[in-house]
């Protein structure tokens, strides 16, 4: 089976871990902070903080941004649930905006004008399929309101774009994404105040960690604000600096893919639509189209595992999932509906080779008779 997404892991991680194992120290230490300088080196940012996933992350940020009740939230629905549970997490109210349309998923800037208020205390962009939204625009919008601006980077690692431009950004190596600690994130910012606010929330807010207590003997610490446990481990940070040193290549390899990809749809499968344009930013995290309106996706899934093609898609909207639809009901967002109702995800990994993506054009160009 060919499947959507798939880890590579191999000797390298295999060596990386066992050599945690013989050092004898596991939770977070000086391996985590060779793959925080790692990170922020690969990202062109100063600083970065690891946790164990980019869900923590998410909600750290939003936390360390001081978003609380009575606030309301600039979210796209079209994204991954923990986006908007990061802003359920305070207290906040998520605020759904649609997409710009189906040939560009990202996060409507006209819609976000429009549901911006009083309340709203904050933006959260989501670069969908690692297709970078307008910067620029986006920090206009933020800055000529007063908002905040953070990014669910979950999509965008290893972006090539330099130094981020939101108050905070966070990345996810859960091992679907494009690099993997098998589950963990990152936070970047452009504050060292802001990091240093999350650095301290992320393990319970203790003034100094095991680690700090043990080199220094300090025999105390001191807790001054409410934090949490999402630290990263050793084990996590070992295979992430392993995966940091082949991202590159790797997300050249999906680009590369993706524009096999295009070829051949654009050639066997005119009718399909394909997301973005291919000058885009892009780390290509995920490779979404969208079918024709009376495919029948359920359908074109079927036929396609029985070739041994594993699809999927990104995503059922936030706003209709029970939780949302129960605490927010009424949203209506065409867009985001529409693209969700007829979205499928194709496999899309630095272990295939072009020939694969070529046979998998031809193989939904046959099913959906194109
Ligand atoms: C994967 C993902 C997350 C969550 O990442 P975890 O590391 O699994 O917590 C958040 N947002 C988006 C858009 C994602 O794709």
């Amino acid at each position: 089976m060919l499947l959507v997404s798939e880890p590579t892991l191999g000797e390298e991680e295999k060596a990386a871990l066992a050599a945690v194992i013989d050092s004898n120290w596991i939770t977070m230490g000086s391996r985590v902070q060779a793959f925080e300088q790692a990170f922020a080196d690969e990202h062109r940012v100063a600083e970065a903080v690891a946790v164990n996933s980019c869900t923590a992350g998410l909600h750290l940020a939003v936390d360390a941004l001081g978003i609380g009740p009575g606030d309301e939230v600039l979210v796209p629905s079209l994204t991954f649930v923990a986006t908007a549970n990061a802003v359920l997490y305070t207290g906040a109210k998520p605020v759904f905006v649609d997409i710009e349309g189906l040939s560009q998923p990202l996060m409507s800037l006209a819609d976000a004008a429009d549901k911006c208020t009083s309340k709203t205390k904050a933006v959260i962009v989501m670069h969908y399929a690692g297709q970078l939204v307008d910067r620029e625009a986006w920090r206009d919008f933020a800055d000529a309101r007063g908002v905040i601006l953070i990014e669910d980077s979950a999509h965008a690692v290893g972006n090539a774009r330099g130094p981020i431009f939101g108050d905070m950004a966070v990345f996810s190596f859960y091992g679907n994404k494009n690099m993997t600690t098998a589950e963990g994130g990152m936070i970047t910012s452009n504050d060292p105040q802001l990091l240093n606010r999350v650095r301290l929330a992320r393990g319970h807010g203790l003034t100094t960690s095991t680690l700090q207590r043990l080199i220094a003997r300090a025999a105390t610490y001191d807790v001054a604000m409410l934090g949490f446990n999402y630290r990263m481990n050793e084990l996590s940070a070992a295979i992430g600096l392993v995966q940091l040193g082949k991202l590159a290549a790797w997300n050249e390899k999906r680009r590369s893919l993706a524009r096999t990809y295009a070829g051949a749809l654009r050639e066997c499968c005119p009718q399909v639509v394909l997301p973005f344009s291919e000058n885009q930013l892009s780390c290509h995290h995920i490779l979404p189209v969208v079918l024709p309106v009376h495919a029948g996706r359920e359908r074109v899934m079927e036929d396609l595992r029985a070739a041994e093609i594993q699809t999927t898609f990104h995503y059922p909207p936030v706003h209709l999932l029970s939780l949302y639809r129960e605490r927010f009901p009424g949203i209506h967002l065409p867009q985001t509906e529409e693209f969700a109702a007829r979205e499928l995800t194709l496999p899309l990994h630095p272990k295939m080779d072009e020939l694969q993506a070529i046979h998998v054009a031809r193989t939904l160009a046959q099913i959906l008779a194109c």
